[in-house]
């Protein structure tokens, strides 16, 4: 299938005008390791372009624009996004290698945040704050200024939605960088800010390598907020980039993320969650639920019951929409092999199928139950970044929470128990930016304020909360006598 694109991915949106960069990028289908398009490789000159663009648009007509009028162009852009969702569906498909189904579900998600931050721009306001007689003191949000959006590969519409969403919302003008390796529904994305009457400059685009147009942006002067999703060991690049011009930063890192299973847990509603929460988009999920913790008295029973589902899974190729599809890449793909050789020394207690149908170039990896795990093993401590699970059993709520608390990161966490004093008990104790209680991911939920502590990051995205990330805060106080 050829890709349904309406717009050239040839080329990049910098100040309202469409234009070429020297070089381009390849892009591959990870489905069947061939190419199916180019990106632009924009580099320091595009990027300064960029930039400057987006200061004029603060400047100009997006600068001046009302919130009310801000939120009505993201609500255009949440309808084009749905009328659009066939056509972005199959590419984020085609271009990530995610199951259609789960690229359509990307969509959704993308226009429901335009739906969100356009509904809130106008809804988010200062204080009035009781101070000296004589005085009248108030806070004001304004935008930071020029914001920069660099974004991962694993889910570019649904981090773009929430991240570009809510700093347009806010008004600032945004400049994004997307990955490499999947750009195309990024460049979508500018396409219909457009075609909703986005002023110029207001969103920017500059497809290009990492260490090209992603350091130039993180390092620019004129660029007055960070937003990054990706790696740990690129995050702490961009942070320092961050340091030198004593900009803010939000991270949004790796995970290691625990489900805690006791007991008392109702397992027929846990296991679906327990198996998808660690399989979605073929594991390449930052807050995929990597480790299974379980409590010794039904420890046989929970891995049992995951392998038997684990041994029901098909990966294939995206728009076959199988249970799993390809990894994005063969680079990917080899990390995630490495790490499945370390489990020679554990259990692996099932695996999924992969079509016969596959072409032989795409990037497929069975997905992996491994059981026998324990808290110091590197499976139980690295981000595979691929579809495995390790299942861990543990003998009381102490030696739960210290498994779960025991990693570098703290993003997402769930507590699968009857008892309710227990589950809420845990939710204070756990270290992560979300707690789940009985559920995990709640459905995605745009107005869920989500994060990370330790290495998985700081700063909120999603919800209320990212308009405030997105926003300086300023005091008025005046003597009036
Ligand atoms: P990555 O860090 O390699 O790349 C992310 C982005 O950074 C890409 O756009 C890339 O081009 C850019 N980049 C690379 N080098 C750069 C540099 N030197 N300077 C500036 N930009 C640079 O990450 P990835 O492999 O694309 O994504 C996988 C990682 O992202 C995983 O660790 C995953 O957990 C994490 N992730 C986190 C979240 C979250 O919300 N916490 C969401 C998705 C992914």
């Amino acid at each position: 299938m050829t890709l349904p694109l309406w717009f050239d991915p040839q080329q990049m949106l910098i100040g309202g005008e469409w234009q070429a960069a020297n070089e381009t990028v390849s892009v591959e289908n990870p489905s069947d390791g061939r190419e199916m398009a180019q990106i632009a490789r924009g580099g320091r000159g595009e990027i300064d372009a960029a930039v400057a663009a987006a200061r004029n648009a603060l400047e100009g007509a997006w600068g001046r624009m009302s919130a009310a009028e801000r939120g009505r162009i993201l609500m255009r852009m949440s309808a084009l996004v749905t009328a659009r969702g066939e056509e972005l569906a199959t590419i984020e498909a085609m271009d990530v290698g995610k199951p259609l189904s789960q690229a359509s579900a990307d969509v959704a998600a993308l226009a429901r945040y335009l739906e969100f931050y356009g509904g809130a721009a106008d809804k988010v306001m200062g204080q009035t704050i009781p101070y000296l007689d004589g005085y009248t003191a108030y806070t004001l949000r304004e935008p930071h200024g020029v914001t920069a959006h660099i974004v991962p590969w694993n889910y570019p519409m649904q981090i773009i939605g929430r991240s570009v969403g809510a700093a347009l919302a806010m008004g600032n003008a945004t400049v994004i960088k997307p990955a490499e390796e999947a750009s195309l529904t990024a460049l979508a994305f500018a396409r219909i800010a457009e075609e909703a009457g986005m002023p110029a400059g207001a969103v920017n685009i500059v497809p290009g390598l990492g260490e090209e147009a992603g350091a130039a942006l993180s390092a620019h002067p004129g660029v007055n907020h960070i937003s990054f999703t990706g790696s740990v060991a690129v995050g702490q690049l961009i942070q320092a980039a961050a340091a030198a011009n004593v900009v803010p930063v939000t991270l949004e890192l790796g995970g290691k993320s625990p489900q805690l299973v006791f007991a008392d847990a109702d397992l027929d509603r846990a296991l679906p969650f327990l198996v998808n929460a660690g399989i979605q988009n073929a594991g390449q999920t930052c807050s995929a639920a990597s480790r299974i913790l379980v409590a010794r008295e039904r420890y046989d029973e929970v891995l049992e019951r995951m392998a038997a589902r684990y041994r029901g899974l098909v990966v294939g190729p995206a728009l076959g929409d199988r249970d799993l599809g390809p990894l994005i890449s063969a680079r990917q793909k080899e990390i995630v092999e490495g790490y499945l050789r370390l489990a020679s020394d554990l259990t692996i207690a099932a695996q999924g199928t992969i079509a016969d149908d596959v072409p032989a170039a795409g990037h497929y990896v069975a997905p992996t139950l491994i059981g026998g795990g324990h808290a110091a093993h590197r499976l139980a401590q690295e981000e595979i970044f691929g579809p495995a699970q390790i299942v861990i059993p543990f003998e009381d709520e102490e030696e739960a929470v210290a498994i779960a608390n025991g990693t570098d990161y703290g993003l997402v966490a769930s507590v699968w128990s009857e008892n309710a004093s227990r589950v809420m008990r845990l939710a204070k104790r756990l270290r992560a930016g979300q707690v789940f209680l009985n559920n995990y991911g709640a459905g995605g939920g745009v107005e869920l304020p989500f994060g990370g502590t330790g290495k998985s990051g700081h700063g909120r995205e999603k919800g209320f909360e990212a308009l405030y990330g997105f926003s300086s805060l300023k005091t008025i106080a005046a003597w009036h006598g």
